[in-house]
């Protein structure tokens, strides 16, 4: 079994985003962070994207509303950043307070600075293997992990275990697109899958978003194959400082021992989802670039 690094994979790719910020012309990219209210999981994700902007010369602008923010007060600021030309991309980190309609918000910023993805413009764009969108963070991350990892996934069986618009979906989508790396034959199960182990079984490559903690054990599982877990649960765990561990959707322990390759969490999907959203937010900036040229 090999432990497919996202820590290391994701190292690599930002000191090449690096080298590229470093040699782009004009004024450093520009990332808007709205984060609304005090959700613990939001607060560690959006600082660690600030560090990593930081890092490779990104700048960014994290904005905090107050809680009480209305939906017509959110879209006035999304409004504002989508007409401000020193912005290159705007993320609003989900969830959003249960105030808010967050489908709403995510169609109100402008395609051209959505660097999350989640504009129905660009996803549909993914349905039709046009690259000219931007793909959202986490199922980007999850391609650029099997392909730096050496998994070509033309002709295998993809089965995707989950279907939210953020991963399971647009996973799919990746790796049905007809295009070098992808190619695949994809099987999408969730909630009313019945004999779900039965399919996942059938799996060559087993990517798993559902958010249950070690949810996949070994018996779900065909020996050999690759597993990408996309999991990142908070199980109480009283022997820990911070009063919780972190574990995937998969069972780690049943599951490494039998298949080829697997993500580890934390430390696999994870740090390629922050690397992904630097790397769209500097495309943005680039676009802006040619757009801007006469
Ligand atoms: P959602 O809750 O939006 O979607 C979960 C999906 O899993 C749904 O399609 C649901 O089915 C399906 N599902 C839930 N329970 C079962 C079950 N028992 N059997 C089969 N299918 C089931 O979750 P997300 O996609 O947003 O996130 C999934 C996980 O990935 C979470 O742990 C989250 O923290 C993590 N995550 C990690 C990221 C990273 O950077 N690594 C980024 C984003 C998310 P149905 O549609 O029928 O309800």
């Amino acid at each position: 079994m090999e432990l497919i690094d996202g820590n290391a994979i994701a190292a690599s790719l930002i000191a090449e985003l690096k080298q590229s910020v470093a040699t782009l012309e004009g004024r450093a990219p520009c990332l808007a962070l709205v984060r609304i209210g005090e959700d613990p999981a939001s607060v560690s994700y959006v600082r660690k994207k600030e560090k990593t902007a930081a890092e490779i010369g990104v700048r960014s602008r994290v904005i905090l509303p107050p809680p009480t923010i209305t939906q017509t007060e959110l879209e006035g600021l999304i409004d504002d950043l989508n007409a401000d030309p020193s912005v290159d991309g705007i993320l609003v980190q989900s969830p959003l307070p249960p105030t808010l309609i967050e489908a709403e918000i995510f169609r109100r910023i402008a395609p051209d600075k959505d660097v999350d993805g989640f504009h129905p413009l660009n996803l549909g764009k993914v349905a039709q293997d046009d690259p000219t969108g931007f793909v959202a963070c986490t199922p980007a991350g999850v391609m650029e992990l099997l392909s730096r990892s050496g998994v070509d996934l033309a002709g295998k069986h993809v089965v995707v275990l989950g279907r939210s618009l953020i991963v399971g979906k647009p996973v799919a989508l990746l790796a049905l697109q007809k295009r070098a790396g992808a190619n695949a034959t994809v099987t999408v199960c969730h909630s009313g899958t019945h004999n779900l182990a039965a399919i996942t079984r059938l799996a060559d490559v087993l990517i798993v978003a559902i958010g249950r903690p070690e949810f996949v054990t070994d018996q779900m599982v065909k020996p050999g194959a690759v597993v990408i877990d996309v999991g990142i649960n908070r199980v109480p765990d009283d022997t820990k400082k911070a009063g919780y561990r972190l574990t995937g959707d998969v069972h780690f322990l049943s599951v490494a021992p039998i298949c080829s390759k697997i993500t580890p969490v934390p430390g696999g999907v994870g740090p390629m989802t922050v690397a992904m959203l630097m790397r769209n937010t500097i495309r943005a900036r680039k676009r802006r670039n040619l757009s801007l040229t006469p």
